[in-house]
């Protein structure tokens, strides 16, 4: 029994989101969190009031579930218990209301920037090439080449590591350069701040004279809150005419975010560069690097097996270390596929879906096996289409709920085709390697197809 296991994993999502928040917030949001209770399926966490689990959940709900067990609902695996009322020493910065900012001091303003993310530890593929080396020209350059640098793509595919190891290069070689790396979320929080207390002068005069270089980190956050997106414009305009580098990341194209005319078309001023998911060479690179920075050792077969199941989130193949390395260290095990496969069932599981569909399976079986679907629907026998065909039907028999009667119908073929069809097709697999690899990677496409 691993007692201990969420309550590891909990330590170590709080080392986790240390490096990616302010002290303030730190202090404000995460400490006063105790753990009740853990055991190897779930953890209770006591919270001093709702908007503490409100904050974590949308603002770290994603991370959360790479780090802790995951319910077959989808929800991560965490009780929360409100904390009796009377006052105690820990208590939050925060006031009970409805929207708790952090207060505002210099230090709530400053993102530290994690030490951990820079150009020399970002595995390079042909999904994030051109993001880096913008992103390396504009920490060379700041102000002289793209300006802003407007970079976009999904969640944990290592947007905000780049963004802070441009920061980092320029404290280094640009030593006199003032950077300021800020999430939207912070900025809005300060701008609330600077209100409530009439200092936005102050704030203003600290974007517009006192940064060289401003990094901002998720402008998604700015759509709806016509306010601030005014603030925000007039800031970004004034650095921008004094050739101070912006570089801003964002989860949608500028074009596709909710905001006014006036600030897409800033955003589009300079480069707007896409970072996409690294493809599966890339994924085992990222793997093995991180598992080293961790001391462990994982057989390259491992590490496959994980980048193929885990393909849409780099921080998820974190969050897979992470959970293996607890593992082996309570486990004292060597680590095999079936020891990954045993630590990892959760994370590896696919989210419940909606039905699957006959084309979905023929669609994927096509795009494995290289023929057109049209002829996976005809009645060809060239030995290319045939066993294809009759791997749609075996796949079809065990992913979707209907008689073998109603298969046939799909097909345009007899029930007993479609048996004969499941035997050959598991008679294949027992001897071929390829083909078992291929229905694999069929059936896991055909589950995470949209
Ligand atoms: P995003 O900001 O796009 O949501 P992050 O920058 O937070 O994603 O990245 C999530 C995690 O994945 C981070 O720990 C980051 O170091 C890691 N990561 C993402 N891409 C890479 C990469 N190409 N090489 C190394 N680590 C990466
Ligand atoms: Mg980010």
């Amino acid at each position: 029994m691993l007692a201990c296991d969420t309550h590891t994993s909990w330590e170590q999502f709080l080392c986790f989101v240390r490096e990616r928040c302010s002290a303030t917030a730190f202090e404000n949001w995460f400490s006063p969190i105790r753990v009740v209770e853990s055991t190897e399926h779930e953890i209770t966490l006591e919270i001093p009031n709702i908007f503490v689990k409100e904050y974590l959940l949308s603002n770290f709900g994603e991370d959360l579930k790479a780090f802790l067990p995951v319910r077959e609902n989808g929800e991560v695996a965490i009780t929360f218990t409100i904390a009796a009322q009377k006052p105690k020493k820990h208590q939050p910065v925060v006031e009970v209301k409805e929207t708790a900012p952090p207060p505002s001091t210099e230090d709530s303003r400053l993102i530290r920037l994690n030490p951990n993310y820079r150009f020399s530890t970002f595995i390079e593929g042909s999904s994030n090439q051109f993001v880096k080396s913008a992103a390396m020209g504009v920490a060379s350059r700041p102000g002289q080449s793209y300006n802003p640098l407007f970079i976009h793509g999904g969640v944990g595919l290592g947007k905000t590591h780049i963004l802070h190891s441009i920061g980092q290069f320029v404290q280094e070689n640009h030593k006199r350069l003032k950077v300021q790396c800020i999430t939207t979320e912070a900025f809005i929080n300060e701008l609330v701040d600077s209100l409530r207390n009439k200092s936005v002068e102050k704030m203003k005069r600290f974007y517009r004279s006192d940064v060289d270089i401003l990094l901002v980190d998720d402008i998604q956050f700015l759509q709806n809150r016509l306010n601030f997106e005014e603030e925000f414009c007039n800031t970004f305009e004034t650095l921008i005419h004094q050739n101070k580098q912006i570089v801003i990341t964002s989860d949608k194209p500028p074009a596709q975010l909710k905001l006014s005319e006036r600030m897409i078309a800033r955003m589009e001023w300079g480069l707007v560069a896409h970072m996409g998911m690294p493809d599966l060479e890339t994924r085992v690179a990222i793997l093995q690097h991180k598992a080293e920075l961790k001391g462990l050792n994982i057989p390259s077969n491992v590490a496959f097996f994980i980048a193929e199941h885990i393909q849409n989130n780099v921080r998820q193949l974190e969050g897979a270390i992470n959970r293996l390395s607890a593992h082996c260290r309570l486990l004292d095990m060597n680590i095999t596929e079936e020891l990954v496969e045993e630590s990892l069932r959760e994370m590896l599981q696919r989210a419940p879906k909606d039905k699957i569909t006959i084309e979905q399976i023929l669609k994927s079986v096509a795009a494995v096996f290289q023929v057109p679907v049209m002829a996976l629907r005809g009645n060809a026998r060239t030995k290319d289409v045939a066993l294809p065909r009759q791997v749609a039907m075996y796949l079809a028999k065990e992913m979707i709920n209907e008689s073998l009667l109603m298969l046939g119908v799909h097909f345009g073929k007899t029930h007993s085709t479609i048996l004969h069809a499941c035997k050959t097709v598991k008679e294949k697999m027992e001897k071929d390697e390829i083909l078992r690899r291929q229905i694999h990677i069929i059936r896991r496409n055909v589950g995470t197809a949209a």
